[in-house]
């Protein structure tokens, strides 16, 4: 799929632009602080309607602004399709259109446009804490799954309200008859996730094993380890299996979690490990070890996007290849050559020569483009 057009009005610190893009390489330049990377994100958002680095909505909006708009004309499931979203700075629920009819969630237009963002921060998650992990899986699986999609919305809905019945307890005790409740349809809604989690990570370990094999030369075995609650004992196993092994562990930490007012088991602490050679990368693992099976991993997400959709998703490069060593910047430009880029940097370099140059000033196309 390629992103052909886009039109950014009120978003981050862009007042009213339109862009044209290449199908293949489009190279984002502009010194700091010019709106490249809100570019790479009003992207991500146009076609999952997630923010990668957005707490709220609001956020979104340029300041001083009521509501901002992104529609962007998309290539995608062999016709052309267009994609709209109208932001609101205050609680008016944020609005979609797919090809001019309206659409109730992000779940809506799935595979119109997945996007697979790659950024500094990546190259150090499997060093990082455990959220910047999740926060990676997730990022795919809620484009590859609406239905997981959905059911993590209702998960961390579910332990947001348990955990405030958990602190407001002490004021007011009744609160905790609500808790059973609360509990069993975290046990539901997390067994829902773990099973997804379960599949997704063994088609991203073998997918990404691959990719790093190629590039250490076959040198190290690469495993990826699906860390959850340790009463489950296969997260292969059915929903109601995976639901039992989590009450148990939830009994089993109920009196903890009152003590310390704070949701203790579930998957929201879900984690993934990788090994090279049966050695663990987290604790072990070399920066360029660390580097080499992370891009693996990135690679290896937008291989299954592909699979599951038929077409090249499109891959954000947020800053990423400058940071690299040449011998990583070519393998990862050679596992690239086709499919939609958008590479942001700050030096124009040795990648102008690759594509489309669009260079970004002050929230502003510069006329040269
Ligand atoms: P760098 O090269 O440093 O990564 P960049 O070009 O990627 O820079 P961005 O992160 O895209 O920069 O843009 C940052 C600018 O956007 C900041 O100056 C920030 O103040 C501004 N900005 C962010 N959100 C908003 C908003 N809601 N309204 C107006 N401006 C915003
Ligand atoms: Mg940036």
């Amino acid at each position: 799929m390629t992103l052909n057009e886009l039109r950014l009005e009120s978003y981050r610190n862009y007042l009213d632009c339109s862009f044209t893009f290449d199908p293949g390489v489009n190279l984002i330049l502009g010194d700091n602080a010019q709106g490249k990377t809100n570019l790479l994100e009003a992207i991500a958002y146009l076609g999952s309607g997630k923010s990668f680095r957005a707490q709220r909505t609001a956020e979104l909006i340029r300041f001083g602004c009521s509501c901002a708009q992104l529609e962007g004309k998309v290539f995608s499931q062999e016709r052309e399709q267009s994609l709209r979203w109208v932001l609101f700075s205050g609680n008016k629920q944020r609005q979609l259109w797919r090809s001019g009819v309206k659409k109730k969630t992000s779940g809506d237009i799935a595979g119109v446009l997945p996007t697979v963002l790659f950024c500094p921060e990546d190259l150090m998650v499997l060093k990082a804490g455990s959220s910047q992990r999740r926060r990676l899986a997730d990022s795919v699986l809620c484009q590859l799954r609406p239905n997981y999609d959905a059911a993590l919305t209702e998960y961390n809905r579910i332990l947001e309200q348990k955990g405030r019945i958990l602190k407001d307890r002490f004021e007011n005790p009744i609160l905790l008859d609500l808790l059973p409740e609360y509990n069993a349809r975290l046990c539901r809604v997390g067994a829902v996730l773990i099973s997804y989690r379960a599949r997704f990570f063994e088609a991203l370990g073998r997918q990404a094993g691959e990719y790093h094999h190629r590039f250490s030369g076959g040198s190290e075995d690469f495993q990826l380890e699906y860390k959850t609650v340790s009463t489950v004992t296969d997260p292969q196993a059915s929903i109601d299996r995976l639901e039992e092994n989590l009450r148990e562990h939830l009994e089993s930490h109920s009196r903890a979690e009152l003590e310390s007012a704070q949701c203790l088991t579930g998957p929201h602490k879900d984690d993934f490990e990788i090994s090279l050679s049966g050695t663990p990368l987290k604790a072990y693992g070399s920066q360029g070890q660390t580097r080499t099976a992370a891009i693996s991993l990135k690679l290896a997400q937008r291989e299954l996007m592909k699979r599951e959709f038929g077409e090249e998703p499109v891959l954000l490069l947020d800053d990423v290849l400058s940071e690299l060593d040449p011998g990583r910047q070519d393998f990862v430009l050679n596992q690239i050559d086709s499919g939609q880029v958008f590479i942001t940097c700050c030096e124009p370099g040795r990648f102008t020569k690759i594509g489309k140059t669009i260079r970004i000033d002050n929230g502003q196309l510069k006329n040269d483009n």
